[in-house]
């Protein structure tokens, strides 16, 4: 097969080299994890009763048909049989439930897409249409085996055998990447989302390489392909030759070494040339994500995404996580971080965060009922979390992050929530730290643009860029057609910001930014310089924005932060910022 490469948008760090694994569009979607090895024969089983279970299905209809049904009927269900029977079907996909250890679903799904991809290959009309049969035997079985899915459950424990897998999607939504996490893929390649969609945040968070918005990548890779994930070009390398291969196995083996040396840093201060310190914070989607954030020396959690723990959870007893696991979850981050501050965020779904995965929405969600708007049309929900959030603030230090606020009785209806939550606490003779901090995220233009109502009212500010640059420049982030038009330099996003850090240091509260730019070496000069003292990004980040900050002096940042500021010239922007992220530079 021809070597060919694929552009998209880079969306974390670093280079993989590994086989690509197809999961199928959504619209066919099954369900797709990885099954431990003592539990292969079960699954194997587990398909085997099903193929047995349509056998006898067929079998029925067959002995049902009326005396007069057409004889065409007979010989339909004839076929369906033979298809059945066949070891194409009957024992090819039991052998991927051994040998890659997929779940039955997915390993019949990737039998019929091979078995598919031969018979459009097929010349003869008649034979070529037997495809639909094939599927709609396999839909027959899908059926069987999804009517008892819940039966065995999910595996992490995955072997080395898998731990060069590449996952090839349509697009991944943010709930099952989160499946994926505990599994061993070394990247993700999709055909769809943008620089700060959900789905590249996660696989930035788990720190593997990933490209997104390729376009349609999931139609030109084949199942088993070799690939190799340039993610900082944002290139994929379909069917790469020995030599390109050997090449990037160099390149990686020298960005891992200079990564640890990097991590080499994590007790040192990140402290600027001339004196200045920067706090440097972790972004979490979960508890244990935690236990990392501390080991690579961050100061704290900037932001913790609390509604990854309400996702993707159909199908259990009860849809939402009750107060209890709610607070097991908080306090878990809270003691993993030993004193340090954990901002946790309340819930923010909706958009491209839907709780249930089948939740379609026709209007533009991203406008639509997200984060607080949702969470004060569903009080006890919200007040069930900040009970739980509560609590878990008698185990160290913790600060409430309020997401997509814009108006005042949005700010005025969430604090009066906190204060029931406290008393009804109080009440119950529950723990709490009652000075707790409540903050806002600023990213809504609008409340950019109205600061004097926040800090008034809030202890401290966290400003989400990925929202603020969506809502600003009215480019949806997960969507590819636009990723191009997503530019966090746009005059108009520098000027929303600086007038944010202005307006928190005149109020004498603290500003933190926990979106996208926080993360990016690029602008690391830039936002020091501009004045933002705390920054918070995923952990796998924090070690080369902290070699930034060493290197920087922000005295001798000011004429390139002012000229930036200045200029509604986007190359003239980007000339200054090139010039700054060489000033100042140890050698
Ligand atoms: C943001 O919008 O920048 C942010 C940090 O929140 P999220 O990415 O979770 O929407
Ligand atoms: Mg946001």
């Amino acid at each position: 097969m021809a070597s060919f490469t694929l552009q998209g948008i880079p969306v974390s760090r670093g280079i993989t080299i590994g086989r690509a694994h197809l999961l199928r569009p959504a619209a066919l979607d099954v369900q797709h994890y990885l099954i431990a090895q003592e539990q292969v024969e079960a699954e194997v089983q587990r398909l085997q009763a099903a193929i047995t279970q349509v056998h006898k299905e067929l079998q029925t209809i067959w002995s049902d048909l009326p005396v007069d049904a057409p004889t065409e009927l007979g010989a339909f269900l004839d076929v369906h049989a033979l298809i059945l029977s066949d070891p194409m079907i009957s024992e090819a996909p039991l052998d991927i439930i051994r040998t890659r250890h997929y779940n039955a679903e997915w390993a019949l799904v990737t039998q019929i897409d091979v078995l598919s991809a031969q018979f459009d290959e097929i010349e003869d009309d008649y034979l070529r249409e037997r495809k639909a049969d094939i599927q709609q035997v396999a839909e027959r079985v899908l059926k069987v085996l999804t009517g008892s899915a819940h039966s065995l459950p999910r595996s992490s424990g995955v072997d080395e055998k898998n731990a060069n897998m590449i996952v090839v999607a349509r697009d991944i939504s943010p709930a099952d990447m989160m499946q994926f996490r505990d599994v061993a893929f070394t990247g993700f390649v999709t055909d769809e989302g943008g620089q700060n969609s959900h789905t590249a945040i996660v696989s930035r968070s788990l720190g593997i390489p990933a490209v997104v918005g390729l376009g349609n990548a999931s139609r030109l890779i084949q199942q088993d392909d070799w690939l190799i994930i340039d993610s900082d070009a944002g290139v994929v390398i379909v069917a790469p030759s020995p030599q390109v291969i050997a090449q990037y196995r160099n390149s990686q083996a020298v960005l891992l070494k200079l990564r640890k040396k990097l991590v080499r840093l994590k007790k040192t201060p990140a402290i600027t040339q001339d004196g200045t310190e920067i706090t440097l914070l972790a972004n979490i989607e979960l508890p244990q994500d935690a236990v990392a954030a501390m080991e690579a020396g961050a100061s704290g959690v900037g932001l913790f995404r609390s509604e990854f723990l309400f996702m993707g959870r159909t199908g259990q007893d009860h849809q939402l996580p009750s107060e209890e696991e709610q607070f097991v979850a908080y306090r878990d981050a809270v003691t993993a971080m030993k004193g340090r501050p954990v901002t946790i965020r309340t819930l923010d779904v909706g958009a491209d965060k839907p709780m249930d995965a089948t939740e379609h929405n026709i209007l533009n969600p991203a406008l639509g009922l997200r984060a607080i708007r949702y969470c004060l049309k569903e009080p006890q929900i919200f007040l069930t979390q900040l009970r739980a959030i509560l609590r878990a603030s008698a185990f160290g230090t913790v600060h409430i992050l309020i997401p997509m606020m814009a108006h005042a009785f949005e700010i005025d209806q969430s604090l009066a929530m906190i204060e029931q939550a406290k008393a009804e606490l109080l009440r119950e003779n529950k723990r709490f730290d009652d000075r707790i901090a409540v903050g806002a995220m600023i990213e809504v233009p609008a409340a950019a643009l109205s600061l004097p109502m926040f800090v008034k009212k809030l202890d401290f500010l966290s400003i989400g860029t990925n929202d603020l640059i969506q809502y600003t420049l009215a480019i949806d982030r997960a969507d590819h057609e636009v990723a191009h038009l997503y530019n966090d330099t746009h005059p108009a996003i520098l000027q929303l910001l600086q007038m944010t850090v202005s307006a928190a240091e005149k109020a004498g509260i603290p500003v933190a930014i926990c979106g996208g730019m926080a993360g990016d070496v690029r602008l690391t000069r830039l936002l020091i310089g501009m004045g933002f003292r705390e920054l918070s990004m995923p952990t796998a980040l924090l070690p080369e924005v902290k070699q930034e900050i060493l290197n920087a002096d922000i005295g001798a940042l000011q004429p390139y932060v002012k000229k930036i500021l200045r200029s509604y010239d986007p190359v003239a922007i980007h000339e200054t910022l090139t010039m700054m992220a060489s000033s100042s530079t140890l050698h």
